[in-house]
C-alpha cells in the first residue's frame, strides 16, 4: 500500500516524457562494515537497502541513455541514476556485487592519478588520524593548532580542522603540509584505498560506465585554465585506453558550482567533447537543464521509507 503511494505521487512528481525529471544519486565511499569514525557513512547493508528503495520506486538507467532520452523526451516515470565519485576499491569489492546482484546500472567517475595503490588527500587525512598512536598532534610548527586525539569526537574534530586546512590548497602545498604531518604523526599513507586499472576495467566489461574526474581531482577554479584542461583530457585519455571505449562523462571534483569550477569550466567540458557533466549541487533535472552541470542528490536517511520520500521531495525542487 505504501509502495504505491509512494509510486504514485512519484509519477505525479516526475511523469514520463517531455516533463520528466532525473534524479542523480551520488556515492563516494561503500565500507564493508559500519565505521565508528564515521557512523553517517554508507556501509554494504545501507547500501543495499538504499539500492532497493530506489529501485522499487524509481526506472534505474546508465546515465548516459538517461541524459540522451531526458534531451529526447522520451525518459520513463520516475528515471534515477547512480553515480561513484572518485574510484574507491570498495566501489569494485563491495558496492558492485549488489548492483550486480539488483541489475541496477551505474556511473564510476574515476581520477585516475590515484589508481594502483594511490590516495587522496582527505583520506590520507582520515587514515592517519584513525591510525595515529599520539594523545596530541602538534601542527604549531606548520602554524597550525595542537590537535588533542584521545577521543572519537577529538579525532574527528581533528580531521575537519585538517581537511579544511588543506583543501583549497594548491597540490604542491598540500603534498608538501602532508609530508611534515605524517612525519610529525609518525604514520605513512594507506595504500589500497582506490581501485586498480584492471578493476576500472571489470567494471567497464560488466556494463557499468566510467567517467571522468580528472587526474589528480584538484579544484579546477583555484587552478589555471590550462593545466584545468590538461587535467581533464589526460584522464579523458587513459580512462579511454582502460576500457577501450570514448568516455563522454565527467563528474567536477568537489563539484560545487561557482566554488570548486566555473562558466569556463563548464564551456571547456563541452568543447572537449563530453555529453554531459554532473556537480553535486543537489536538485533534480528537467529536459532543459544545463547537461554540463547536472545536480546530484543522496539522502542520508538510515530508514527505507525516509530515504525514499527524502527522494520523491527532492522531485519538487526548481531548475
Ligand atoms: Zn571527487
Amino acid at each position: 500500500m505504501l509502495d504505491f503511494a509512494l509510486k504514485t505521487s512519484g509519477t505525479l512528481l516526475s511523469p514520463p516524457g517531455e516533463r520528466a525529471k532525473l534524479s542523480i544519486l551520488i556515492y563516494h565511499r561503500v565500507l564493508r562494515q559500519p565505521d565508528e569514525l564515521f557512523p553517517l557513512e554508507v556501509d554494504a547493508a545501507r547500501f543495499e537497502a538504499q539500492m532497493l528503495a530506489v529501485r522499487k520506486l524509481f526506472h534505474v538507467l546508465p546515465l548516459s541513455e538517461a541524459v540522451f532520452r531526458l534531451k529526447d523526451g522520451c525518459l520513463p516515470a520516475r528515471s534515477a541514476c547512480i553515480t561513484f565519485d572518485d574510484g574507491y576499491a570498495d566501489n569494485v569489492e563491495v558496492a558492485f556485487p549488489i548492483l550486480q546482484r539488483l541489475q541496477i546500472p551505474a556511473t564510476f567517475f574515476v581520477a585516475d592519478g590515484f589508481l594502483d595503490g594511490g590516495i587522496m588527500f582527505n583520506d590520507r587525512i582520515m587514515e592517519m588520524i584513525r591510525n595515529i598512536r599520539i594523545p596530541l598532534l602538534d601542527l604549531t610548527s606548520l602554524g597550525m593548532d595542537r590537535l588533542p586525539l584521545t577521543s572519537l569526537e577529538q579525532k574527528r574534530a581533528a580531521i575537519a580542522y585538517l581537511l579544511s586546512r588543506l583543501k583549497y590548497a594548491s597540490l604542491e602545498k598540500r603534498e608538501e603540509w602532508l609530508i611534515e604531518i605524517e612525519r610529525i604523526a609518525g604514520t605513512v599513507p594507506a595504500a589500497h584505498l582506490m581501485m586498480r586499472s584492471q578493476q576500472v576495467r571489470e567494471l567497464f566489461d560488466a556494463g557499468m560506465e566510467i567517467g571522468g574526474h580528472t587526474v589528480n581531482h584538484p579544484i579546477l577554479a583555484s587552478i589555471d585554465m590550462a593545466s584545468s584542461e590538461s587535467e581533464i583530457l589526460r584522464n579523458k585519455e587513459r580512462l579511454e585506453k582502460i576500457t577501450n571505449h570514448p568516455v563522454k562523462l565527467f563528474a567536477y571534483p568537489n563539484g560545487k558550482p561557482q566554488t570548486d569550477y566555473n562558466a569556463e569550466h563548464v564551456a571547456l567540458i563541452e568543447k572537449l567533447g563530453f555529453d554531459a557533466a554532473v556537480s553535486t549541487r543537489p536538485g533534480v533535472s528537467y529536459r532543459h537543464s544545463d547537461y554540463f552541470q547536472l545536480p546530484r542528490f543522496t539522502p542520508w536517511d538510515l530508514s527505507p521509507t525516509r530515504f525514499s520520500l527524502r527522494l520523491l521531495n527532492n522531485l519538487r525542487k526548481p531548475c
